[in-house]
C-alpha cells in the first residue's frame, strides 16, 4: 500500500475530486432543506417485524418533552406496567400515560374481552385526537386493533385524518394496514435481521422493557 492509498488526502487530485463532490452534495442538500418549508402535524407509522418500533416512538416522546410539548401516550395490547418507559417518561411533567391492554389475543383467548378493552383504549385516544393541547400523541401497538378488526378501521382513520392540524401522532405495531400507510406522512418498516430472543435470551430490562 502506497502513501496515496493509505491516506487519500495525500493524493491532491483525489482530495480535489472529493472536495468538489462534497460541494455539489452540500448544494443539493441545502436546496432540499430550503424547499421543505411546510409546518404541520405529522402522522408517523413505525411498523415491521424488527425490534425498535415502540422505542422509536418513546424517543420522540423524549424529544417532544425536551421542547416542553404536551404528550399523550396510549399503550394498546400490553398489560405490563413495569416498563422503563412508563416508569421514567410516564412520570415526567407534560405526559399523560395510559396502559390499556390485557395482553395479546393468545394470552386473553377471549375476543369479546379484547374488543371491549380495545374500545376502552380507543376512547382515551379519540379524546386526545380531538384536543389540540396534545402536541404529540403516541398510539403504541394500535396496528393490531386494526389488523384483528377489534376497532372499526374507518372510524380510526377518520379520527386520525381530522385531528388538530399541528398535532403529531406516532402509531406503532406490526402489519400496519395499507389504509393506515396511505394516510401516514412518514412510514418506517423495521426489518428483523436478528433478535437475541431466538438465541434464548429473555427480555432484558433497559433493552426490551
Ligand atoms: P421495542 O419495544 O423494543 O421497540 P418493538 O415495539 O419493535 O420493540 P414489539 O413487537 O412491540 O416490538 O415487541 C416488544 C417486545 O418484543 C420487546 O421486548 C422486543 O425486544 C421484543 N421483540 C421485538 N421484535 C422481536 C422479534 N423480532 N423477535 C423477538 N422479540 C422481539
Ligand atoms: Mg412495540
Amino acid at each position: 500500500m502506497n502513501e496515496a492509498e493509505r491516506n487519500p488526502d495525500a493524493d491532491p487530485a483525489k482530495a480535489a475530486r472529493h472536495a468538489a463532490r462534497m460541494t455539489r452534495k452540500k448544494a443539493l442538500i441545502d436546496a432540499a432543506i430550503a424547499a421543505a418549508s411546510d409546518e404541520r402535524g405529522l402522522l408517523l407509522v413505525i411498523t415491521g417485524n424488527g425490534k425498535g418500533k415502540s422505542t422509536s416512538a418513546f424517543g420522540m416522546v423524549a424529544r417532544a418533552l425536551g421542547h416542553d410539548m404536551k404528550v399523550g401516550v396510549v399503550q394498546f395490547i400490553k398489560s405490563r406496567t413495569d416498563t422503563g418507559e412508563e416508569a421514567f417518561l410516564g412520570k415526567q411533567p407534560g405526559v399523560e400515560w395510559h396502559v390499556t391492554g390485557d395482553g395479546f389475543t393468545w394470552d386473553t383467548q377471549n375476543r369479546e374481552q379484547d374488543i371491549a378493552t380495545a374500545e376502552r383504549g380507543w376512547a382515551i385516544a379519540a379524546r386526545m385526537l380531538a384536543d389540540p393541547s396534545y402536541q404529540l400523541v403516541v398510539l403504541d401497538e394500535l396496528t393490531y386493533l386494526l389488523s384483528y378488526g377489534y376497532l372499526d378501521s374507518d372510524l380510526v382513520l377518520d379520527a386520525l385524518a381530522h385531528r388538530p392540524a399541528m398535532q403529531h401522532v406516532v402509531v406503532t405495531g406490526r402489519a400496519a394496514t395499507d389504509a393506515l400507510i396511505e394516510l401516514a406522512d412518514t412510514v418506517s418498516v423495521i426489518a428483523d435481521e436478528k433478535h437475541a430472543f431466538r438465541a434464548g435470551v429473555k427480555a432484558q430490562p433497559g433493552i426490551d422493557l
